[in-house]
C-alpha cells in the first residue's frame, strides 16, 4: 500500500508572528510542484494562528511542537491542545527529544499528551528515538520499542489510524549527522513491525512513520526512497523557505 509523503518543518524557538506569517506566505507561493506531499509547519505557539490564517485554502497544515496533558489549571507557562485547536492547528509533535531530554519529559507525561491530544482533535506527531550511547550499545530497538509502547499505550486502534510517529536519532538532531538510508530503514521496519504486532498489519500499513535528523535537500531522496520512511520532520533546514521547499519538492520527486 502507497502512503503519501510528509514533509513537517520544526521551526523550534525560530519566528514569532510576523516571520511566521512572511515565511508561510513565501512558502504558500513556492509550493507549486509537490503535489502528493503534505507539508505541515510547526511554529512556536505565538505563530500558529497568524500562521493558520496565511495557509488557509492551501494544502500547507500547522502543527505545534508541545501541549499540556491537562485541560486547564494552575500550569504557568504552559498551554492545552484545545487552545492549539482554537488557532487553526491541526497537530502537535510531542515527545521531541529536546521535551525529553532538555525538558525532562518522561513516557509517562507523553503518554498523557498523546492520549489528550487525540481527545482535543489534534493528530499528534510521537517522536522516538536513541542516544548515541544507546545506539552504540546496540540498545537501540530496545530504547524505540519501549518509547513507542508507553506513548501509545492507551491509543486504540481506531485513534492509532490518526497517528503519526516520527524516529529522530537524537544524535542527529541538529548535529549535521544524519542516520544513513539503511540504520533510518531498519529502525522505521522495526517500528512497522511492533505497530503490527499491537494494532495488526492493515493498520501498521496505514501509518505515516518520519524521519528526523539533519534532513537537507541533498538526503531526501535516499531517506525517503525507502518503501518504510514516509517522509521527514526538518529542523534546521525547515527555517529558510528555499532549504524548506528543496526538500519537499525532493519528495515529490518519488511520488
Ligand atoms: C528536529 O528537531 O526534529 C530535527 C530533526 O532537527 P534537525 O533537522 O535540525 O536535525
Amino acid at each position: 500500500m502507497k502512503r503519501n509523503k510528509i514533509v513537517a518543518g520544526n521551526w523550534k524557538m525560530h519566528y514569532g508572528a510576523e516571520q511566521g506569517r512572511e515565511f508561510a506566505a513565501e512558502l504558500r507561493k513556492n509550493l507549486l510542484d509537490t503535489p502528493g506531499v503534505q507539508i505541515i509547519l510547526c511554529p512556536p505557539f505565538l505563530a500558529l494562528g497568524p500562521v493558520s490564517e496565511v495557509v488557509e485554502g492551501s494544502a500547507i497544515k500547522v502543527g505545534a511542537q508541545n501541549m499540556h496533558f491537562e485541560t486547564a489549571g494552575a500550569f504557568t507557562g504552559e498551554i492545552t491542545g484545545a487552545m492549539i485547536r482554537e488557532t487553526g492547528a491541526e497537530y502537535v509533535i510531542l515527545g521531541h527529544s529536546e521535551r525529553r531530554h532538555v525538558f525532562g519529559e518522561t513516557d509517562d507525561m507523553i503518554r498523557q499528551k498523546v492520549n489528550r491530544s487525540l481527545i482535543d482533535g489534534l493528530i499528534p506527531i510521537l517522536c522516538v528515538g536513541e542516544k548515541i550511547e544507546e545506539r552504540q550499545a546496540e540498545q537501540t530497538t530496545k530504547v524505540v520499542g519501549s518509547q513507542l509502547a508507553a506513548g501509545l499505550q492507551d491509543v486504540g486502534a481506531e485513534d492509532m489510524k490518526k497517528v503519526l510517529v516520527a524516529y529522530e536519532p537524537v544524535w542527529a538532531i541538529g548535529t549535521g549527522l544524519t542516520a544513513s538510508p539503511e540504520q533510518a530503514d531498519e529502525v522505521h521496519r522495526f517500528i512497522r513491525t511492533e505497530l503490527a504486532s499491537r494494532y495488526g498489519a492493515e493498520i501498521a500499513e496505514l501509518i505515516p512513520i518520519l524521519y528526523g535528523g539533519s534532513v537537507k535537500p541533498d538526503n531526501t531522496g535516499g531517506l525517503l526512497s525507502n518503501k518504510d520512511i514516509d517522509g521527514a520532520l526538518v529542523g534546521g533546514a525547515s527555517l529558510k523557505v528555499d532549504s524548506f521547499t528543496g526538500i519537499a519538492e525532493a519528495a515529490a520527486a518519488l511520488i
